[in-house]
């Protein structure tokens, strides 16, 4: 299953509340509404809001309007640039009942608006609404992202990841690997068991890889059928080849029976590789590296890995 690093956050056991106001009156005002059931944290300026809004990603924004300095509608245009921030909601807070303000508001990416003096009835039940709708959408996003059948990260989760890592490697002049394993024979095992044992097949290869990396920047992904790829930022070769060592051997332990294979179980073939980016350069090279690897250890007769590490220079296109 994926590990839950995988996704960046846990999902919280109470829904995180940001509560931005230049006047604590207000702030302790809706802290004593929702803090049984909710972690409400505070800013007091627009400033202070953005960075908690990094640090904490909270689960919807309570947004005064009018602050000196950046004022909420600063704020919420901010987070709506963001791409890290964008999804999180943005209900205002407003003194003022003015229905040009209010289209302002909404035209930025607000969801709603609440009117001081707040009504405790109608706050619980907007920000309860967001809060669902946002947990929703939460569960969408990661469904999105996970290969059904196994539980790892799905190929578009594995294409952004793989995007991101290379162009933070190629940033830090670190080197990136990767491991693309391939099941022996998975055609004839599904002859030979049935596509029902195919799935718990795939399953339980899926578990032994995700389980051969250890640190909570790794990704393991289902890449295609029966392949799997294991991205590896800032790994050298040897880590590389460890984590492929550490999967075979959990694989081994595993002893799934294939008749149809020599070895009478279920084997993979690998293939490692590792380099370090260059800017401006695209990760589907060390793809293609890999690739080679693996057809090398499918040819020297499968149940191995085979290791290629380039120097940087062979990656520039
Ligand atoms: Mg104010």
């Amino acid at each position: 299953m994926p590990q839950p690093n995988e996704w960046g956050k846990l999902p919280h056991a109470k829904p995180r509340l940001l509560v931005v106001d230049d006047q604590p009156i207000n702030i302790r005002l809706i802290h004593e509404l929702f803090s049984q059931e909710f972690d409400v944290f505070m800013a007091t300026s627009g400033q202070q809001a953005l960075e908690k809004c990094k640090s904490l990603m909270p689960d919807l924004v309570l947004l005064d309007i009018v602050m000196p300095g950046m004022d909420g509608y600063q704020v919420c245009a901010a987070l709506k640039a963001d791409p890290a921030l964008s999804d999180i909601p943005v209900i205002f807070i407003t003194g003022n009942s003015n229905e040009e303000d209010e289209v302002k508001g909404l035209e930025l990416g607000a969801v709603d608006f609440i009117h001081k003096p707040i009504n405790p009835v109608i706050t619980r039940a907007r920000v309860n609404t967001q809060l669902k709708l946002k947990r929703q959408s939460d569960l969408l996003r990661q469904v999105a992202l996970i290969d059904g059948l196994t539980g790892l990260a799905n190929r578009r989760r594995y294409e952004q990841e793989l995007l991101t890592a290379w162009l933070q490697c190629a940033r830090d002049n670190q080197p990136i690997s990767v491991v693309i394993c391939d099941i022996d024979n998975f055609k004839l095992y599904n002859d030979t068991y049935g596509h029902v044992a195919g799935d718990a097949c795939l399953r339980e290869v899926a578990q032994c890889m995700a389980n051969s990396v250890q640190r909570p920047y790794d990704l393991v992904a289902r890449y295609g059928g029966e392949e799997f790829i294991a991205v590896l930022p800032r790994t050298w070769n040897e880590g590389a080849q460890q984590v492929a060592t550490n999967f075979f051997a959990m694989l081994q332990l595993s002893a799934l029976k294939h008749e149809k294979n020599v070895t009478g179980l279920v084997t993979v073939s690998a293939g490692v590789a590792t380099v370090v980016p260059l800017p401006n350069s695209s990760p589907e090279k060390l793809i293609a590296i890999a690739d080679e690897a693996l057809y090398v250890a499918k040819k020297s007769g499968r149940n191995r890995f085979h290791c290629i590490a380039m120097d940087s220079s062979h990656v520039s296109e």
